[in-house]
């Protein structure tokens, strides 16, 4: 499932190069993450990045966005295409 930012966000901004998809971006008054290029960092990264550099613990799976290792690994493939999965 993808990840998201909550409120608790202090917009530091410390996740969005961390980011392997790119998924992160700055909005009106905090940090967003795309759901369509937030893999959970399967396919890149054992751990996710945002979750393990943000300061206030504000990134958090979202239960809306429920998606299988198998999913978020196609969605990995599309966003890296011609590259070799790293993290599965
Ligand atoms: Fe990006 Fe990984 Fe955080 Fe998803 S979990 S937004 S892929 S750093």
């Amino acid at each position: 499932m993808a990840y998201k930012i909550t409120d608790e966000c202090i917009s530091c901004g410390a996740c969005e190069p961390e980011c392997p998809n790119e998924a992160i971006s700055e909005a009106e008054i905090i940090y967003v993450i795309d759901i369509d290029k937030c893999t959970e960092c399967v396919g890149s990264h054992e751990a996710q990045q945002c979750v393990e550099i943000c300061p206030v613990d504000c990134c958090i799976p979202d239960p809306e966005h429920e998606e299988t290792r198998e999913q978020l690994l196609e969605k990995w493939e599309r966003l890296h295409p011609g590259e070799t999965p790293k993290a599965t």
